[in-house]
C-alpha cells in the first residue's frame, strides 16, 4: 500500500500552547503512522513549542506544517508571516489555498499561485486546497471551478514533486457531511488527470475515524486533510491506525 499523507488542521485551536503540547503528547502517545506521514498543522504562534516537542519525542513520521504562508520572503507587510520564517522555525509542508482563506481572507487564485512558488523556491512543500462550493455544486459547475483553481493556482509550475493537491468540497468542510466515496473518486480522478497521475491527491472535508479507511480503499485517495477529528486525540489516532 503506497504512503498515506494526513494533514492535521488545527485551524485556530486550541487557546493555549499549553493545551497544544498537551494535545500533540496525546496523539503522539496511541498513533501508529507505520509508513505514512502525519502533518501536524498548528497555529503559527505553536510552531517554535510544536517542533521542539516533535524533536524531543522523536516519532518517526510525524513532521510540522503551517497553514498559510506569505508571497514574499520580508519586508514591510503588517502582521504577515514568510515562508523563508517557517523554514527557519522547520515547517516542512505549508497548507495555501484553503477555503477559509479564500472565503475569509479574500484570497485569490492568483494569491494562491504567488505563494505556493514562495514556499518552493524556500524548499517548503505545499499543500494546495481546492474545492467547489456548495452553490457550484448545486449549479453543476464543480469541473469548471477545479480547472480553474488548479490552471491559475498552479500557472507556470512545472515541478509538482513538493506539491500535493487537496479536494476539499467547501460545503463538506466542517459540516458533518463528507462527500460520498464515487464522487469524490470521480473528483480525484479528474483532478490527477488535470495536474499529473504522480501527484498525490488527498480528501478533506467532514472526515473521520470511522470512515477514512473507505476513502482511501475505494475512493483510492492518497491521504486526508483533517479538521475537526484532529482536535480530538483519540479519534485522530483512531483514523491514523485505521489507515
Ligand atoms: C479542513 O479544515 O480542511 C477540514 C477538512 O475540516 P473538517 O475535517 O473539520 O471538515
Amino acid at each position: 500500500m503506497p504512503k498515506k499523507i494526513i494533514v492535521a488542521n488545527w485551524k485556530m485551536n486550541p487557546s493555549t500552547v499549553d493545551e497544544a503540547e498537551n494535545l500533540l503528547d496525546n496523539v503522539l502517545q496511541g498513533i501508529n503512522v507505520g509508513r505514512n506521514e502525519v502533518i501536524i498543522c498548528p497555529p503559527f504562534l505553536y510552531l517554535p513549542r510544536i517542533k521542539e516537542a516533535l524533536d524531543y519525542k522523536e516519532k518517526e513520521g510525524v513532521v510540522l506544517g503551517a497553514q498559510n504562508a506569505y508571497l514574499q520572503n520580508k519586508g514591510a507587510f503588517t502582521g504577515e508571516i514568510s515562508p523563508l520564517m517557517l523554514k527557519h522555525v522547520g515547517v516542512e509542508y505549508v497548507i495555501l489555498g484553503h477555503s477559509e482563506r479564500r472565503k475569509h481572507f479574500f484570497e485569490t487564485d492568483q494569491m494562491i499561485n504567488k505563494k505556493i512558488k514562495a514556499c518552493l523556491e524556500n524548499g517548503l512543500k505545499v499543500v494546495f486546497c481546492i474545492g467547489e462550493t456548495d452553490e457550484e455544486q448545486v449549479a453543476g459547475e464543480k469541473e469548471k471551478v477545479l480547472t480553474q483553481q488548479i490552471q491559475k493556482g498552479l500557472l507556470d509550475i512545472t515541478d509538482f514533486k513538493n506539491i500535493i493537491v487537496a479536494y476539499e468540497p467547501v460545503w463538506a468542510i466542517g459540516t458533518g457531511n463528507s462527500c460520498s466515496i464515487q464522487e469524490t473518486k470521480n473528483s480525484v480522478d479528474f483532478i490527477r488527470k488535470l495536474v499529473n497521475n504522480k501527484t498525490r491527491v488527498l480528501y478533506g472535508g467532514s472526515v473521520n475515524k470511522d470512515n477514512a479507511k473507505e476513502y482511501v480503499k475505494e475512493g483510492k485517495v492518497d491521504g486526508f486533510v483533517v479538521g475537526g477529528e484532529s482536535l480530538i486525540p483519540e479519534n485522530f489516532i483512531h483514523l491514523v491506525n485505521s489507515l
